[in-house]
């Protein structure tokens, strides 16, 4: 034990064991939700979008680790506003693990061309809330997954309108409010790149597809959105 974890002792996010943050225990109860296409959202193998519900600017799948509830949900809002960089670095791992073990498409994929197409990108938030906040949870998360797979983390997009938070709005809204909220990033070296857009909560995942369609007008060629929850 060095003297940080003497001082500071990790506890478990789930039950305050002391120890980790995710205890064995918790770390088995997290509900793995079924992978799912990104446009109908019903079951698909991977996560894969399936060939009738592919649009132009759509994304092409979905993988998340699991259900947006006990330890996870504790997890995630603890990442919103008390930046815990060791929890991060957890939850990825976590989410790895998993990956590596449930229909990794995706994953395959990557590794295919040894990452070389790909790039890791997260969901940027407006400058003066940033800066306010003090960090972007979307931005640390998708650093650490491009670390652990070996790409290379890029800011592809800007947000251009300062947005209502999506949690607070019912899911008919979240749509328009996040209409034409990003742009691509000036010098993105996005073309003919395959994108893993990284974020904490896939909910309705208008945020995520607007960011897609974005990326995709900027002639992405694949993007897989990349969530911890959903
Ligand atoms: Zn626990
Ligand atoms: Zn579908």
């Amino acid at each position: 034990m060095n003297l940080l974890d003497f001082l500071f002792p990790k506890t478990c996010i789930g039950c305050n064991k002391f120890g980790s943050y995710f205890c064995d225990n918790c770390v088995s109860e997290i509900k793995q939700s079924e992978l799912v296409c990104p446009f109908c959202e019903r079951a698909s193998l991977g996560g894969a979008v399936h060939p009738v519900c592919k649009r132009k600017y759509g994304l092409d799948g979905l993988w998340s680790l699991g259900i947006y509830q006990g330890s996870l949900r504790k997890s995630i809002q603890k990442l919103k506003y008390k930046w815990v960089s060791e929890m991060a670095k957890d939850l990825v791992n976590i989410t790895l693990t998993y990956w590596a073990l449930n229909s990794p498409i995706i994953l395959d994929e990557v590794k295919k061309d040894q990452g070389k197409s790909w790039v890791v990108t997260s969901v940027p938030l407006y400058p003066s809330r940033q800066k306010w906040r003090g960090f972007n949870q979307s931005e640390l998360l998708a650093r650490l997954f491009a670390a652990k797979l070996g790409l290379k983390y890029e800011n592809t997009l800007k947000r251009i309108r300062n947005t209502k938070p999506q949690m607070k709005l019912l899911s008919p809204e979240r749509k328009q409010n996040i209409k034409n909220a990003f742009v691509l990033a000036p010098n993105s070296s996005l073309i003919t790149h395959n994108v893993l857009l990284v974020d904490d909560v896939w909910t309705t995942g208008s945020t995520l597809k607007e960011c897609c369609y974005q990326l995709k007008r900027g002639k992405a060629k694949k993007v897989w959105a990349l969530t911890i929850a959903r």
